[in-house]
C-alpha cells in the first residue's frame, strides 16, 4: 500500500527551561514554566497542523493533539531540534536554554569541603535558535523562524539585535515577570519592521495571535489541507 504523505504544516516548538547537571543530585535551571510554549502548541494543534514539542522539565501537561519530546539537558534539547528541523515548516523557539552547562559533570555528588569558597566551570550551551538561523540562511530559506527575547533592561535595543543575529522573521520581547505568569507583556517586532507594543494579555491569546500571524505568512498552504488559507488584510 502506498505510504500517505503527509502535507500538513510541520511546527517546530522548543518549551521550557534546560536543566544542566552539576553532580548527580544538583543542577543549574531557570523558572521557566514551559507554559508559553505549551500554549503555541495547542494553538496550532487547534488549527490542524502537525506540532512536535521539544520541552524541558515542566510540570505543565502537553496539550491535546500535540507530539512531546521530553529533554533535561541544552545539548539534548538541541540535538532534539537538530534531527527534526530539517521537516519543518516553522520553528518557534520559546524554551528558555541554560546559556551554560558544567564543564564536567561530577559522577558522584560533590562534596562541600572545608573551605568557604567552590568554584567551577561552565561552558557554553549550543545556541539552538542561532543554529536554526544559519540553516534557514544556507540550506531552507522558506523556514519560518520565530524567537522570543526576556530582558531586564533596553527589551527592544536587544530584541531587535537578536532578530538580526538570529535571522529571524518574528522576534517576541517580554520582562522577567512572565516567567510562570499567566500573562505575558510582548513586544512584538517583525523582520519586516513593524514593531507593536502589547497590553498584557494572556499566553493563550499572544499565542492565538502567533498562529494567526504565522497563517498569514504562509497563504498559499493552509495549517491543514482542506482548510481555507485566511485571506491578507489589503
Ligand atoms: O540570546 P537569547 O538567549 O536571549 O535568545 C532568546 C531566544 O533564543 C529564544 O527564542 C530562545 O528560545 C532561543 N535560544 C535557543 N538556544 C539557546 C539560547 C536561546 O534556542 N542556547
Amino acid at each position: 500500500m502506498p505510504v500517505k504523505k503527509n502535507t500538513r504544516k510541520q511546527i517546530l516548538i522548543t518549551a521550557g527551561p534546560t536543566r544542566e547537571a552539576m553532580d548527580p543530585v544538583r543542577f543549574l535551571t531557570n523558572p521557566s514554566s514551559g507554559k508559553m510554549g505549551l500554549a503555541v502548541a495547542a494553538a496550532f494543534a487547534k488549527r490542524g497542523a502537525d506540532v512536535v514539542v521539544v520541552c524541558g522539565p515542566t510540570h505543565e501537561k502537553l496539550p491535546a493533539g500535540v507530539s512531546g519530546v521530553a529533554v533535561e539537558s541544552g545539548a539534548e534539547m538541541a540535538a532534539a531540534v537538530k534531527e527534526r528541523l530539517p521537516r519543518a515548516d516553522v520553528f518557534i523557539a520559546t524554551a528558555a536554554v541554560t546559556d551554560w552547562r558544567f564543564a564536567s559533570v561530577a559522577r558522584h555528588k560533590l562534596k562541600k569541603g572545608r573551605g568557604g569558597r567552590f568554584s567551577v566551570e561552565l561552558v557554553r550551551n549550543p545556541d539552538i535558535l542561532a543554529d536554526a538561523g544559519r540553516f534557514k540562511r544556507r540550506v531552507k530559506p522558506e523556514l519560518l523562524l520565530i524567537g522570543f527575547s526576556l530582558e531586564t533592561e533596553a527589551l527592544q535595543q536587544a530584541a531587535l539585535h537578536k532578530l538580526e543575529e538570529k535571522n529571524l522573521d518574528l522576534i517576541i520581547g517580554n520582562s522577567p515577570a512572565s516567567f510562570r505568569n499567566e500573562a505575558i507583556t510582548a513586544l512584538w517586532i517583525e523582520r519586516r519592521g513593524l514593531i507593536s507594543r502589547f497590553p498584557a494579555m494572556s499566553k493563550t491569546e499572544l499565542a492565538e495571535r502567533l498562529a494567526d500571524w504565522v497563517q498569514e505568512e504562509l497563504p498559499a498552504a493552509p495549517l491543514r489541507p482542506g482548510a481555507k488559507a485566511p485571506r491578507r488584510p489589503s
